[in-house]
């Protein structure tokens, strides 16, 4: 079976993780039920799904700190089980870094190296190597309690990195920074990961944030997950309603689908889908709505437009209810508030779901 594959570092191998049959009760709750997952080395995969579904329980799983009911778990081929925590070769990341205040950068990251009694030249050597491939290259002495949030954190990640582990785990760790922020240091994780060729698995409820740094998106609901894929595949080709709703935003209303022709209402266009017929719900993204004053189309009414800066949100109310659209930029072409519009569908983001 091959699973390790060296990573670009050349550091440590890269190695595959695999969940098999994983179930994990407490009491009578199952948290974890049946759970089949392969995290190809290398690869950020990320568990995303709403409060209570089960992702921190699999992440905890992973990382040793609990046992599966049921199941199996492999790094690379080893069964990994029932090895406790700290022979597992993982680190973790949380929203509270959890960094010494009285210690400087180097003094944090050195820690865990220091703990494990490696040689001071080594760990030095790898403390300024995590250093510089995190961006912190002049903090060393600085105070971590003087650091803003998003260099907290990259210290808290520079800690993970320079034990050089076989799988890095994340459990929200982003939650509790702002938004700009966010969105600054997932990138960051990103180049990092990907730089770096660690295998990751990421827990997060935020869709955006799993839609942009994953190679893989887990959609969890109850326990079980419900679609797993490329965050593309995820967003243009949901499986479900629970799916559809879950990754961005999305219209649903009945429609009817037979010989190539979507009727919606009075309304019918040509769609193209395979392994489905009949009574459907119709899922379209807001970008996928297109309006205009004639021609062919689901009569509508504007009821609201309204300018975001980088982008124009309308909603229209049709026979099948009040349908919302976005557009990028200003968009002066737009029909205003009141006025009748023909409504299609534009393939790209229009797909259907069994009625
Ligand atoms: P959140 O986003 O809120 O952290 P989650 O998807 O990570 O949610 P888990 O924390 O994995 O969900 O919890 C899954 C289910 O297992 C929940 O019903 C939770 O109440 C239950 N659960 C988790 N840990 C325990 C425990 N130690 N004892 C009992 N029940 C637990």
């Amino acid at each position: 079976m091959q699973q390790a594959v060296a990573n670009r570092k050349g550091t440590h191998q890269a190695v595959s993780v695999r969940l098999e049959g994983i179930v994990k009760k407490f009491g009578k709750v199952t948290a974890v039920e049946k759970v089949d997952l392969e995290l190809p080395a290398g690869k950020l995969v990320t568990l995303l799904g709403p409060s209570g579904c089960g992702k921190t329980t699999i992440l905890r799983m992973v990382a040793g700190l609990e046992r599966p009911t049921e199941g199996r778990i492999l790094f690379g081929g080893e069964d990994v089980t029932r090895l406790p925590a700290y022979l597992r070769d993982i680190t973790m990341m949380f929203q509270s870094y959890a960094l010494f205040p009285h210690m400087n950068v180097y003094q944090n990251i050195a820690y865990g190296l220091e703990v494990t009694r490696r040689p001071k030249e080594e760990i030095r050597e790898r403390v300024a190597e995590v250093v510089r491939q995190v961006g912190l290259t002049g903090l060393e002495e600085r105070p971590v309690a003087a650091l803003s949030g998003g260099q907290q954190q990259r210290v808290a990640l520079a800690r993970s990195l320079v034990m050089q582990p076989r799988v890095l785990l994340f459990d929200e760790p982003l939650s509790n920074l702002d938004a700009k922020l966010r969105k600054r240091v997932r990138e960051e994780i990103r180049d990092i990961q990907q730089e770096l060729g660690i295998t990751s698995l990421y827990v997060t409820h935020d869709q955006e944030e799993a839609m942009a740094i994953s190679d893989l998106v887990v959609l969890m609901n109850k326990g079980v997950i419900e679609q797993q894929g490329d965050p593309r595949t995820l967003y243009t080709k949901p499986i479900s309603r629970f799916a559809a709703d879950f990754i961005g935003r999305a219209n649903f209303f009945e429609g009817y689908y037979s010989g190539g022709l979507l009727q919606v209402g009075t309304y019918s266009q040509p769609h193209q889908q395979e392994g489905i017929s009949g009574r459907v719900t119709v899922m379209v993204r807001p970008e996928a709505l297109r309006v205009s004053r004639e021609g062919e189309g689901l009569e509508g009414t504007v009821h609201l437009v309204s300018f975001l800066g980088s982008s124009t949100e309308f909603s229209v109310d049709t026979a099948v209810g009040r349908l919302e659209g976005v557009v990028a930029g200003d968009a002066p072409e737009l029909p205003g508030r009141g006025e009748k519009v023909r409504v299609q569908f534009a393939p790209q983001g229009t797909f259907l779901l069994p009625g």
